[in-house]
């Protein structure tokens, strides 16, 4: 049954790719001011999932709520301007392009560069995202390529913010930095749906979580009160090795 208290949620949501259900009837809750984790081994449905919240693919079956009430994100256009953000796992930017150039692309023409600039230097400041707007991508690591995806994402002011595996890409420095990020966000009384297959962090950075395996919710619970044995066997089986 809908959840009225969240920001979003989801109910039986579906995606079939022909016959094969990548996302089987899912049910999902992310609270105001949660950092939610998305957990589940390679092939679970974790990205299949929130294409659809981010108007990437059309759901098969089931319904999104926002805010309480029944929404159609059909293009990440309409899901910006309701207030969702999301830094994919694969970035689309344009190495021969600066920063703010690239961030210019997702923004409306009628805002001058140097205005995104200045932007994108106050939000990297206030976030702990370290970023140069002049700077060209192709000469930026992938750390640093993430942070022009965020700070894009802010720049719209989102009430939620989906990150698609972030830290694969990360060092383990980088990773605690964004995770600095992440609870500021929090404190701020922004969502955070974040997408991983790694417990420790869950449990260190999630208030609660969602754990998908062969496209079906195995568990939802608070990942803080599970052991890491217990989050391991909803994320591959009741046939889970000793961990
Ligand atoms: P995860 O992000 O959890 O690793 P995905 O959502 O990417 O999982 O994929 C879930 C399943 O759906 C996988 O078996 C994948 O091969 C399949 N899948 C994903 N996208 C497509 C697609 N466009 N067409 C067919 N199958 C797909
Ligand atoms: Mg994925």
């Amino acid at each position: 049954q809908p959840n009225t208290a969240a920001l979003l949620s989801v109910a039986g949501l579906t995606k079939r790719f022909g016959h094969f259900a990548a996302c089987d009837a899912i049910d999902l809750a992310i609270a105001p001011g949660e950092i939610h984790a998305l957990l589940g081994e390679n092939g679970a449905g974790k990205s299949t999932l929130v294409k659809m919240l981010f108007g990437v693919l059309e759901p098969s079956e089931g319904a999104i709520l926002w805010e309480g009430r029944p929404v159609t994100i059909a293009t990440p256009a309409e899901a910006r301007t309701l207030g969702i953000g999301m830094v994919f796992q694969h970035f689309s930017l344009f190495e021969s392009l600066t920063v703010a150039e690239n961030i210019a692309l997702s923004l409306d023409d009628s805002v001058p560069l140097a205005t995104i600039a200045e932007k994108a230097a106050e939000l990297s400041k206030a976030y702990g995202l370290p970023l140069d707007p002049n700077a060209h991508v192709a000469d930026l690591s992938v750390g640093e390529r993430q942070r022009i995806e965020i700070v894009r994402a802010l720049l719209q002011n989102p009430k939620l913010i989906i990150l698609d595996e972030p830290t694969s890409v990360l060092t383990p420095q980088e990773a605690d930095r964004l995770f600095e990020t992440l609870e500021t966000l929090r404190a701020e009384g922004r969502s955070v749906l974040y997408i991983s297959h790694r417990l420790e962090e869950v449990q260190r950075l999630c208030d609660g979580a969602t754990v998908l395996r062969h496209g079906k919710v195995t568990g939802a619970c608070d990942p803080r009160q599970e052991t890491a044995a217990s989050l391991a066997r909803m994320m591959v089986g009741s046939n889970v090795a000793a961990v």
